[in-house]
């Protein structure tokens, strides 16, 4: 689900072919890839800062070559040929340069995107839908809340540089541990915590209500005030934070953008079969926590 202050947009669904300039690792598990080449001319990001653009990989050995037009390729080939998209967030656009630079988490073995990514080198072609986007931080509010893990943090990175000097944010994310903690140059006054998740394979089961990220926000939103949040990342982390501030803060639907970028054991078509009833738990939580406290509706 995402609530947000701004229009959305849906990328253009024209794929536009991409050239890789260079890759770089910015942790052991983020490798940042610029593209560029004449397929951006005309790339248009900048109104959000969390833009996106849907990275399209051919299965191997796809009797097609690019551009990819995944309509058309599903028109004429067998499924096993179709190929997978992957979203990432726009890190930064240099329209004069005509370099989109998108960084991608590297998660164990597994992951198309990220193995592509490690493997690509300068003048490998990756054919992409967008720029989609849909949240920019809200001047008016007396202060910004950003909070996600390793995927939302190009979109948390992107937002905080774009502040202004006079913004104040509490920035919260999620990583494996302190290698994974990046630089985030920004002229505003940002309070930044970075919490260590760990091995959470160690215990699935463990109850996302009870970690050390939503225990960080908990104190963070003490200080009250009118708050805009961006809450993204893994899908039960995203359910938990929104539960907190929507129920327990009572922040409203217009100060909040939040949505689950990936869920734990799902792929990304796994992830997005499930995501309307995930949607539907999530609303559910809020009604819930109403009837709680004020009577279950007799209508
Ligand atoms: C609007 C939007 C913007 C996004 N921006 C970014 C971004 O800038 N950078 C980024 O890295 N991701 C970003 N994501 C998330 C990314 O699209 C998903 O994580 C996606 O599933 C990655 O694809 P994959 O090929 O690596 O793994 P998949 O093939 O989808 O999944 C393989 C396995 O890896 C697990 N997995 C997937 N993602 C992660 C993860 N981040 N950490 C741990 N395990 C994971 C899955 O649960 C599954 O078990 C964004 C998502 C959205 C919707």
């Amino acid at each position: 689900m995402t609530t947000s202050t701004g229009p959305q947009t849906r990328p253009r669904r024209q794929a536009r072919t991409a050239e890789v300039l260079h890759t770089t690792w910015l942790t052991p598990a983020m490798i940042r890839l610029s593209l560029g080449g004449e397929g951006l001319a005309g790339f248009d990001a900048g109104e959000f800062t969390d833009h996106y653009v849907k990275l399209i990989f051919p299965p191997p050995g796809a009797p097609y070559g690019l551009p990819v037009d995944p309509a058309a390729v599903e028109e004429a080939h067998p499924r096993e040929q179709w190929p997978v998209t992957r979203a990432y967030t726009v890190r930064a656009w240099d329209a004069a340069a005509g370099v989109l630079t998108v960084d991608l988490v590297r998660h164990g073995d597994d992951g198309i995107a990220p193995a592509w990514a490690a493997a690509a080198r300068p003048g490998d072609r990756i054919s992409l839908f967008g720029p989609g986007g849909a949240y920019a931080p809200a001047h008016d509010a007396d202060w910004h809340l950003l909070v996600g893990d390793e995927s939302a943090l190009p979109a948390i990175a992107a937002t905080v540089e774009a502040l202004p000097a006079s913004a104040s944010a509490v920035v919260i994310v999620e990583v494996a541990g302190p290698a994974e903690e990046q630089l985030v140059v920004t002229p505003a006054d940002v309070e930044l915590t970075w919490v260590h998740r760990g091995d959470p394979t160690e215990d699935p089961d463990r109850d996302p209500g009870s970690d050390p990220l939503l225990a960080a926000v908990r104190a963070a939103t003490e200080r009250g005030g009118d708050v805009d949040a961006f809450v993204h990342g893994e899908a039960d982390m995203v359910r938990a934070v929104r539960r907190h501030l929507r129920v327990e803060r009572g922040v409203p639907r217009g100060r909040l953008s939040a949505s689950g970028y990936w869920r734990r054991g799902r792929t990304d078509e796994g992830w997005r079969h499930e995501k309307e009833d995930w949607k539907a738990a999530v609303e559910a939580d809020e009604r819930e926590s109403l009837e709680e406290q004020v009577g279950p509706s007799t209508g």
